[in-house]
């Protein structure tokens, strides 16, 4: 319910939950439900995408590829946030993409459509530019990280974000797939994870990782994670 006592249907994306019945209702009128299946590419890397996605599940993550190969994660948007968010401020491209790196359910609506309401409606531009705030400090903060931090605090870092937007403490990720989150090399990431299972922080095996001690693991984590954290927790209150 809300103020009015008016029975909101929730979809359970924050963002879009956190608007006013008639906003809400007046961006489902143009948005479709999807089902995004592991891998599904949301935004190609330095193209303008058709459509932006509120998350009800699952997890989006943006990475960056050069040209020569290396890659790093730079963000990742689960229910609290909108895939495409950036496309919607002006007219360049993320030089990133984004793809589905936990299935996820969605609303879908067109870009076009999306960035129409972000212009009349100054609520979306609030709650879209709160997020965007929240985006950006994550997106620099990571940066950094990956620059900075070694990388058993940045595993440890990356395993708590993932895990804040997961459903459970078990998340099936590959070796390889980490090394490019995370921007290093797999065999590192075998040393670090190694180094974390041996200190009974997660269990690793057969592209499972599991949670063991949450707490430990904060431990583990350099303080980026507190950051991202701190910001994510600011929305939607
Ligand atoms: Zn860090």
């Amino acid at each position: 319910m809300n103020d009015e006592g008016v029975t909101v249907a929730l979809t359970g994306n924050l963002l879009l939950d956190s608007l006013s019945e008639r906003l809400h209702t007046n961006i489902l009128s143009v948005g479709k439900q999807v089902q995004l299946p592991l891998r599904t590419m949301l935004h190609e890397q330095g193209q303008m995408p058709q459509y932006a996605y509120f998350l009800t599940s699952g997890i989006a993550s943006l990475v960056v590829t050069m040209p020569e190969g290396g890659t790093a994660e730079v963000a990742l948007i689960g229910r609290e946030g909108l895939v495409g968010v950036m496309h919607i401020l002006g007219p360049t491209p993320l030089p990133a993409q984004c793809f589905v790196q936990l299935e996820a359910g969605a609303i879908r609506v067109r870009l076009e459509d999306l960035r129409t309401k972000f212009q009349e409606s100054a609520e979306l531009r609030k709650a879209v530019l709160e997020f965007v705030q929240q985006q950006t400090v994550t997106t620099g903060q990571i940066a950094a990280c990956n620059k900075l931090h070694d990388a058993e605090s940045r595993l440890a870092r990356w395993l708590l974000m993932t895990r804040d937007r997961a459903d459970g403490d078990t998340m099936h990720i590959t070796q390889e797939f980490l090394a490019d989150m995370l921007g290093t090399r797999r065999t590192t990431v075998t040393l670090v994870a190694g180094s974390l299972q041996r200190r009974g922080l997660i269990e690793y095996r057969r592209g499972k990782v599991r949670i063991l001690s949450r707490e430990t693991l904060e431990h583990a984590a350099c303080d980026c994670y507190r950051v991202t954290k701190d910001a994510l927790e600011k929305l939607y209150k």
